[in-house]
């Protein structure tokens, strides 16, 4: 078959860029078709600028924490508008990385927005391009409810467009979004309440992991409202946002109501139905583990396929799959099991593999855990504490680790290593019998006790 290119991707996200840059490099003619700046939803409002935040928010408890290690420093005040100007300088350098990328390996860019005209054919803006291989990577948008008044709330695609910090802010929602959002406006002084449909937070994590990190939220000073299903927002007599909940709740003053209540995949405006692509009930395109959808040639990466929603995880099942299709690694895949995450939480939490519960559901009295919880070393002098706590979640005689959870200060960057352990097999001796590194915070994983 004559086409225009060996793979297009359709999408300038993590996903399709890490397709058609691999698979350029293995020499194949590649496209990448993108309405909007290259990097996707982690460049340019997801990942990175929610980390320059994160970071932000970090520099607040240090200062919080300063005069008690001596220093005798008065903070005038934050400027929001600098830091988001900072941050969009620094997101702008990354578009113009991308572009030298794709120009460098040859990689063709299409603006505009594509959609099938048949399995090998899109549509862009009017224009045909074809291609062998068609990579669906085109991510996820946030969801916002139909209730009345849900336009006076922004999603977090609006938090990055804020040109002034909300004094009072109140976040729908108790994912990772709402959470990562509730520390970091909290750390740099906005009053902030989080609106919570249940009683917990963060429902598909470890039970320790949820009831710490609840715990330092109330401490800290944020309004939670749990059990409280939105069922409306309107202006109050002074202008703010009010919002009302299903158990007649009103809650008024919020000078920005942020929804965080989850995402869904970009595949409305694609016409799959020309190609005959399946997509399960919420418009997800299903894929096996090779990345192939229901149709030959046609593939999909990434949160289109409403599997573990994470940059690494889009740029991994576009890379193997350039690397089956041009690279000679026919078995080439992405394995989905011991994905390792973290939430940018005050403090924040990593985990990797089963929880507790899971585990017991799985393999009942075979499951054993080990826990502590701890006041890291950092908070010895310090009037402010955060808590830290672990769990090793184990299996068998032989305790291999299948499940790893941590939260406290330094968990973000404690996480990586022993998820390669856990990915390896390690066993809870394995754990023991390595030499602790001291004083840190993550010693406490390798003499953990029952
Ligand atoms: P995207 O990056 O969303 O890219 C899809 C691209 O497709 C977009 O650029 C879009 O414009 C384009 N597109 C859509 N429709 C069409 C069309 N018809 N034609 C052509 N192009 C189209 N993940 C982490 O691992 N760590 C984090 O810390 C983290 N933080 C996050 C914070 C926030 C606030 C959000 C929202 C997400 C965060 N994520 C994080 C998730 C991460 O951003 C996504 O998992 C990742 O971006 C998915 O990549 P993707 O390629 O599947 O989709
Ligand atoms: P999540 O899936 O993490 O959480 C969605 C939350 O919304 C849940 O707490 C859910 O509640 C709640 N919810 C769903 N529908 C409603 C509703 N109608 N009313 C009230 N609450 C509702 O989604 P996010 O939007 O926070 O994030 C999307 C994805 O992006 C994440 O799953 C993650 O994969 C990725 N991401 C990753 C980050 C990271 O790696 N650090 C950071 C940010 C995002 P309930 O629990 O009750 O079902």
């Amino acid at each position: 078959m004559q086409t225009d290119y060996d793979l297009i991707a359709i999408g300038g996200g993590s996903g399709g860029l890490a397709a058609a840059i691999r698979a350029a490099r293995h020499g194949a003619r590649s496209a990448v078709i993108e309405p909007g700046k290259l990097g996707g939803t982690c460049v340019n409002r997801g990942c990175v600028p929610k980390k320059i935040m994160f970071n932000g928010a970090v520099i607040a408890h240090h200062l919080d924490d300063a005069p008690s290690y001596g220093f005798d420093i008065t903070v005038n005040g934050f400027d929001w508008a600098a830091l988001a100007t900072a941050r969009n300088a620094y997101v702008h350098r990354l578009n113009g990385n991308y572009r030298a990328r794709l120009d460098k390996l040859a990689v063709t860019e299409i603006g505009g927005r594509a959609r099938f005209l048949d399995p090998h054919t899109l549509d862009v803006a009017g224009t045909s391009v074809t291609a062998r291989h068609i990579v669906i990577a085109t991510g996820g948008s946030p969801n916002v409810p139909d209730v009345p008044g849900a336009g006076l709330g922004i999603t977090s695609d609006g938090f990055f467009e804020l040109k002034d910090q909300p004094r009072r802010v109140a976040i729908i929602g108790a994912g990772y979004i709402a959470v990562e959002l509730a520390g970091m406006l909290h750390a740099l002084g906005s009053d902030v309440s989080l609106v919570m449909r249940r009683e917990h937070l963060l429902g598909r994590f470890d039970a320790l992991l949820r009831e710490t990190l609840i715990e330092q939220m109330l401490e800290d000073g944020i309004s939670l409202l749990s059990g409280a299903q939105v069922t409306a927002l309107e202006r109050d007599d002074e202008g703010a946002i009010a919002i009302t909940c299903d158990n007649q709740q009103q809650h008024t003053g919020f000078d920005a109501v942020i929804w965080a209540i989850g995402r869904s995949p970009n595949t409305l405006d694609l016409d799959l139905g020309n190609a005959g692509v399946d997509v399960d009930r919420q418009g997800f395109v299903i894929t096996d583990d090779y990345q192939n959808t229901n149709v030959d040639g046609i593939h999909a990466v990434g949160d289109v396929t409403g599997r573990a929603a994470l940059t690494p995880v889009a740029i991994a099942a576009g890379r193997s799959l350039a690397d089956r299709l041009f690279g000679g690694k026919p078995d080439a895949h992405l394995d989905y099991t011991n994905i390792p995450t973290v939430v940018f939480s005050h403090p924040p939490i990593g985990t990797v593999g089963l929880t507790e519960q899971q585990a017991r559901e799985k393999y009942g009295d075979a499951v054993r855990v080990y826990q502590g919880s701890f006041t890291p070393m950092y908070h010895a002098i310090t009037r402010s504490r955060t808590a830290a706590a672990m769990k090793l979640v184990t299996l068998g005689n032989d305790e291999k680790v299948i499940g790893c959870h941590v939260i406290g200060l330094g968990a973000d960057e404690m996480l990586q290593g022993f998820a390669v352990a856990i990915r390896m097999g390690a066993t809870k001796a394995d754990f023991d019998n390595t030499v602790a590194i001291h004083p840190t915070s993550a010693e406490e994983m390798v003499t953990l006790r029952g």
